[in-house]
């Protein structure tokens, strides 16, 4: 309740800023872990760009052309500084995607095969979303094709929280441990994973790669304080143009990640609309936003738990935001005890409740019913919360 009262003006005046919600009050947008909504400064940039200095980047001389060339290499220092690199460029770099999943997929495919060894090790979590499986179970399959045999462990979870099982890590890493894949925040229990834990556990020289697609825009993510070689975000959901993403790399563990082939000609509107995301995140405040959307998911998660129809996914309770076990984010997914969850995601649908209902693509050792996923941005209000929680007690 503090944080509603004494975040409410931040908040009404943040609302104002997303032209999609103001025009359509009666929706209320619960998706955003799939995709955010995008706040007028982004797409005011957009429409400046195109009108004004649209053009291919590092090719050209003319005016236009130099334009992009600096907004694509300026966006790169940008997105480097928002994940708190001290020194963007020095070794560290960044390279544009279309998204989380291309990022990740170009890490597995462009550098893990000429880091691993015959008889190395991966771990690799089988129960986040399935962009951060598959593209390590290829590069295993086309080092095999090779004559390379590694071996893929499942980074333990802890079956009570969906956190990963901290304790149980250490006994996995061996001398052959040459890599690992983590996620900052899952994206159907909404758990911070703690992955800052995962270095220690690890030691100083095992490269991390870390999923950060629903972390980056949601709250303050430190590349410094998680000792990670590998950021990978989506754009997208960080309020910026649908195909864009990026993936930072540090560059000092292992070879340096230089993505291979000709990629042509970026997405040079999607970079201007990154930067300009970046800027409005910046200024709305990271860490207020993770305030009040973990605000928002508690409301929600205290509604459900008054409900008996209702069963949460992962951890049971809306725990606070200090709390050092673990921390739920801005998601909760839940099923009805009878009602099929996607019947659930339309009757919703017709109140206005844009969720996902849906197996959320989730990996190889997710859950194998459907489920309800409400997914939450600073945009969103109690009063959209208590709306869905009406609706939903009335079943
Ligand atoms: N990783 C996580 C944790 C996600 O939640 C998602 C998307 O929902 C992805 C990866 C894939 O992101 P994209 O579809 O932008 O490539």
């Amino acid at each position: 309740m503090e944080t509603f009262e004494e975040l409410d003006d931040w908040h009404r005046e943040l609302r104002s800023h997303f032209p999609i919600l103001t025009d359509g009050p009666d929706q209320a947008y619960l998706d955003s872990a799939a995709t955010a909504q995008k706040p007028r400064a982004v797409l005011d940039t957009v429409q400046h760009y195109l009108t004004t200095a649209n053009a291919n980047a590092g090719r050209g001389t003319y005016t236009w052309a130099n334009a992009t060339t600096a907004l694509v290499e300026r966006t790169r220092t940008r997105v480097a500084a928002f994940l708190g690199d001290p020194a963007p460029g020095r070794p560290s770099g960044v390279h544009f995607t279309s998204g989380t999943t291309e990022g990740l997929r170009t890490i597995a495919r462009d550098w893990l095969p000429g880091h691993l060894r015959d008889g190395d090790e991966i771990i690799v979590p089988f129960a986040d979303h399935q962009a951060n499986l598959l593209p390590w179970l290829e590069a295993q399959q086309q080092l095999a094709g090779q004559g390379v045999r590694i071996r893929v462990r499942e980074l333990p979870y802890d079956p009570a929280s969906h956190d990963y099982d901290h304790r149980a890590l250490p006994a996995l890493v061996t001398g052959r441990t040459a890599f690992v894949a983590a996620t900052h925040v899952h994206h159907v229990y909404g758990g911070d994973m703690n992955v800052h834990r995962i270095r220690a556990a690890v030691g100083p020289d095992v490269p991390i790669c870390l999923d950060a697609a629903q972390s980056v825009g949601h709250l303050p993510v430190d590349v410094g304080g998680l000792d990670v070689d590998f950021v990978v975000f989506s754009g997208h959901k960080a309020m910026a143009l649908p195909g864009t993403g990026a993936v930072w790399a540090r560059n000092t563990r292992g070879a340096a990640f230089r993505p291979g082939g000709w990629s042509g000609t970026p997405n040079t509107c999607g970079i201007a609309s990154l930067e300009a995301a970046l800027d409005w995140l910046d200024a709305a405040g990271t860490d207020r936003i993770r305030r009040w959307t973990t605000a928002l998911a508690g409301r929600l998660t205290d509604g459900l738990r008054g409900c008996a129809a209702y069963r949460i996914l992962g951890c049971q309770q809306s725990l606070a935001a200090d709390s050092t076990v673990q921390r739920r984010e801005g998601i909760v997914t839940f099923r009805h005890r009878a009602i099929p969850s996607n019947d659930l995601g339309f009757v919703l649908a017709s109140h206005g409740l844009m969720v996902r209902a849906d197996g959320h693509c989730q990996g190889r050792a997710g859950e194998s019913e459907s489920s309800v996923r409400v997914s939450l941005h600073a945009y969103n209000s109690p009063a959209e919360i208590d709306r869905l929680l009406a609706v939903l007690r009335s079943l």
